[in-house]
């Protein structure tokens, strides 16, 4: 049935949308670079405008009260797959559903949230998933926020978790996996690469390790991309169902909005969609229409940064002061890591360790003697950014976990941006004379 037979039919409106606009020409698939400047937005619907208006409104009117009502049946998921119009801004808006059609692109995804942050979108994949008693299966180290959320926060709600660490081979998880299978495991969750460790989860053999062990129902497993996604790593194709972004890193990438995405097949979405409705950690309007932006750039400043990563991790790894470089692009050939590497990355990505020989004193010398490159924390915007975990994001840590994890006080960490590359490594150069 066609969307205006259907419309007919049941008197709701038709969509007011394509839900799809120009995939293929000439038998040829568009690329997503392509994709990202028309891609679910028609310019008739909006006085020609080229671009969307911004959709600054709490609700929208319904063409009939049997409209209404159908569209009712969507948000509460008596019909699964949201509403076929539009209700209520918490549910959902045009700039955050145009944005939604465009971020499931890049990685092939039947369908995407946006959400107002990357925690906001971890917490309503968490909520929407698991209930008392039941256990999550985690890779670790995890961003803190996220181990926060599990272990102290789910916690509280009798929520259980056993973790592998990120590196883990496939006996290691199997033997996770087999003791987490006596209770109810509701959700595998990783993150690759590990931060800061630059430790990459091997999906293909937490995917293998699943499917051997649960043999009923099996637990989904989510993954946070936010190192390497999407251009660089599609952890779909490696047999995860969901992927979890922070929005506000690669995907904003301008250092100058918080957000966050899922992305995976209709049914997992839809569970997650249901529990966002309730909740309404959905981004807002100006936010979405600030990632459509940034989307049309995605594939230009991921490919620059990253070119420009190789480049100065090169120089750096030689520098005399440097004790070593902990970047994706220098694993070593026939590592177990670099075989990883190989099956599920198509790049090294722009952020990465640097140990100077030597300890704070050192690292807060550097530090303070970059011109080019910005004190802060994140990562994945235009700007190079640098700061030092031990004394900032992980201050909080526990030393013997501090020292596990290899966050020493000699550890400075960078996030490449699309500046030049020969004046990044004059900064870097000027500041190792600093140390
Ligand atoms: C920043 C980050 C988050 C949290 O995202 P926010 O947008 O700050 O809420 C989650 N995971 C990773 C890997 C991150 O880098």
């Amino acid at each position: 049935m066609t969307d205006e037979t259907e419309a007919e039919l049941t008197g709701a409106a038709p969509r007011r949308r394509p839900k799809a606009s120009v995939e293929k020409i000439g038998g040829r698939k568009l690329k997503p670079s392509t994709m990202m400047m028309g891609h679910g937005y028609d310019p008739v619907l909006s006085e020609g405008s080229l671009k969307p208006p911004i959709f600054l409104t709490s609700t929208f009117v319904f063409p009939s009260a049997a409209a209404g009502k159908r569209h009712f049946e969507g948000v509460t998921g008596k019909r699964p797959g949201g509403a076929d119009g539009l209700v209520y801004s918490r549910f959902n808006g045009p700039n955050q559903e145009i944005l939604e059609d465009r971020l499931g692109i890049w990685e092939g995804a039947e369908d995407a949230l946006a959400f107002s942050s990357g925690m906001s979108a971890i917490a309503t994949l968490f909520l929407s998933m698991v209930k008392p008693g039941d256990t999550i299966v985690h890779s670790g180290p995890l961003y803190a926020a996220t181990e926060t959320l599990i272990a102290r926060i789910l916690g509280r709600f009798g929520v259980h978790w056993l973790d592998f660490p990120a590196g883990a081979t496939r006996e290691e998880i199997d033997a996770v996996l087999s003791k987490a299978a006596s209770g109810n495991v509701a959700l595998i969750y990783l993150e690759s690469p590990a931060n800061p460790t630059n430790a990459l989860v091997d999906v293909e053999a937490v995917a293998a390790s699943r499917d051997a062990i649960f043999k009923g129902a099996k637990p989904p497993i989510a993954i946070d991309n936010t190192f390497l996604g999407p251009l660089w790593a599609q952890p779909l194709k490696q047999g995860a169902d969901i992927v979890v972004y922070s929005l506000t890193k690669y995907a904003g990438g301008h250092s100058d909005l918080v957000a966050g995405g899922v992305l995976g097949n209709k049914e997992h979405i839809n569970t997650i969609r249901l529990m966002r409705n309730t909740i309404g950690t959905i981004c807002d309007p100006h936010t979405a229409w600030m990632l459509l932006r940034s989307l049309e750039t995605l594939e230009l400043r991921m490919s620059r940064a990253g070119e420009n990563a190789v480049k100065v991790c090169e120089f750096l790894r030689t520098h005399p002061k440097v004790e070593h470089v902990g970047y994706l692009g220098f694993l070593e050939e026939g590592s177990r890591q670099a075989d990883i590497y190989n099956r599920h990355c198509t790049g090294a990505g722009s952020t990465f360790s640097l140990y100077l020989k030597g300890g704070e004193k050192e690292a807060f010398a550097f530090l303070d003697s970059l011109k080019i490159a910005k004190l802060a924390v994140s990562l994945g915007g235009t700007e190079t950014l640098a700061s030092h975990p031990a004394g900032m994001t992980h201050l909080s840590v526990p030393e013997a976990r501090k020292q596990a994890l290899g966050i020493t006080d000699n550890l400075v960490r960078i996030s490449i941006g699309v500046e030049d590359a020969d004046d990044l490594i004059s900064d870097f150069e000027e500041a190792l004379k600093a140390v």
